[in-house]
């Protein structure tokens, strides 16, 4: 499979060639030239299969250039980090089966593309006799996702930074207590954003990137999307296990979504032969996508404007990925996905609402939204049905989900992190304090290993010439 650019301006290059690019070089993003079909007897001879061994056919499919044995014993290295079982199915009452995506070792749903990405870009590195640098800003959850997938990799390191004072004591824990040479976490005085700015500046100083080898692996990395799809795949299977007419039977997922990359992988899926009927988009009061599926009109928020939430994975302004949707939704002209942008410049958001009906016809696309109210209650009344204690994301996704439930069609609900990473929050819901296991309770102990700045670039322009592999 050959993958093109949403902006026209990329000849096609291969799935090793994306992996370890951000942006394409005319600014839009990779996509597959097509996506392969595959059919409902190929579906049914997986259904034997292990989630490492499938994810190597799902995977394979994007990834034609790596030898399949390969894949599979990177995809099988990949998925022991994942202790009980990597993505479990657990019916939660009224049709709602919740798909969990959160087994892996940072508790969070990030993993299941990240720890894929630890092996394969490791990999081409070592194929390519080549070095990278991933430089990257987080406000949580991918930042330890990608350092828990990296470290201790051969040809690669990480240097993440995050906002000083602006994440939770676990999830502080979880990134600074790794102690791995490889791994080089920077506290940056100021918000989230700053550390991203940080970034975006010494991305795009091409000399420095190019002397530092400085590359990314943030939520539009294709080879996440590619590896994210492989669950809907699996979730699919597991579901119509016990149905008897199953093949072309057709569920429902509800995604709690932020940059519209766990979505996308969706739609992937989808595209490729999942007998998906709906996509149901959650957002949480950061509610632009839902704006844009219920509307056509996308009108992103300035980072000001963007509220710090009780879901606060989900707290985007921008979704980066929506890019790779607009692309299908206008027939993959280029040309009208520059004009989308071109608009959003000139007077702060586009217009597609003629299309908006396609949404849903063409797409199975739909959308809503859940407060912090909603979240809370969500969390009580799961608890309250005997059903455990779920996240605050995955509530927004129960909240979503059963507005959206038809009759005769499971609805699946990607969990996409573990409670105990947002204990705060369950509190205020049920009044429980959640306890930690004694290994979260040991790494919540440990000694951290982080260096502060100040955010001025110069300071870590040097942080790197220091640090950087060669
Ligand atoms: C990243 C994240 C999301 C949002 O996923 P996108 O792919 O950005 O849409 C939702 N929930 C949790 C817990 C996350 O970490």
């Amino acid at each position: 499979m050959q993958y093109i650019s949403t902006r026209g301006g990329m000849s096609p290059v291969s799935f090793s060639e994306v992996l370890l690019e951000g942006l394409a070089p005319d600014g839009g993003l990779a996509v597959p030239e097509a996506l392969p079909r595959v059919s409902g007897e190929t579906l049914e001879t997986w259904r034997a299969l292990t989630y490492p061994q499938l994810a190597a056919e799902v995977i394979g499919l994007f990834a034609t250039d790596i030898p399949r044995e390969d894949l599979a014993r990177m995809t099988e290295a990949a998925y022991v980090e994942f202790p009980d079982a990597v993505v479990p199915l657990r019916p939660i009452g009224d049709g709602v089966t919740l798909v969990g995506l959160s087994e892996g070792p940072t508790l969070a749903f990030k993993d299941m593309a990240m720890q894929f990405l630890g092996q394969v870009v490791e990999y081409v590195l070592e194929k390519k006799g080549t070095t990278l640098n991933i430089l990257g800003a987080t406000s949580g959850d991918t930042g330890s996702a990608a350092e828990y997938a990296f470290r201790g990799k051969h040809g690669v390191s990480v240097i993440m930074l995050s906002p000083q004072g602006r994440m939770s004591d676990f999830q502080r824990a979880q990134m600074y207590a790794l102690q791995d040479d490889n791994i080089h976490n920077v506290s940056v005085e100021g918000v989230f954003d700053d550390c991203q700015n940080l970034v975006k500046e010494l991305a795009g100083d091409v000399e420095f990137k190019r002397a530092h080898r400085l590359g990314a692996v943030n939520s539009i990395n294709l080879a996440r999307i590619a590896a994210q799809s492989v669950y809907y795949f699996w979730a699919w299977l597991r579901a119509t296990d016990a149905v008897a007419e199953r093949v072309g039977f057709e569920v429902s997922f509800t995604v709690p979504s932020g940059n519209f990359g766990n979505i996308l992988s969706g739609y992937f899926a989808k595209q490729m032969g999942v007998p998906i009927r709906r996509l149901v988009l959650a957002a949480n009061e950061n509610n632009v996508l839902d704006e844009f599926f219920r509307t056509g009109i996308y009108r992103p928020r300035s980072s000001a404007q963007t509220l710090a939430t009780s879901s606060p994975s989900m707290d985007i302004s921008k979704a980066s990925n929506l890019e790779r949707f607009i692309f299908d939704l206008v027939g993959r002209d280029p040309q009208k996905v520059v004009a989308a942008w071109g608009e959003l410049d000139a007077q702060g958001f586009f217009d597609m609402s003629a299309d908006q009906p396609r949404f849903e016809s063409e797409f199975g696309i739909v959308s809503g939204t859940s407060t912090h109210a909603d979240r809370l209650a969500t969390i009580r009344s799961v608890h309250e049905a005997g059903f455990g204690i779920i996240d605050p994301h995955t509530a927004d996704g129960v909240k979503v989900a059963r507005e959206n439930i038809e009759d005769g069609v499971p609805m699946l609900v990607l969990e996409t992190a573990k409670p105990e990473k947002f204990a705060e929050t369950i509190d205020e819901a049920i009044g429980v304090k959640l306890e930690y296991s004694e290994e979260l309770q040991q790494l919540l102990a440990a000694p951290q290993r982080v260096t502060t700045q100040s955010g001025d670039a110069a300071e870590l322009r040097a942080f790197i010439a220091a640090n950087a592999l060669l």
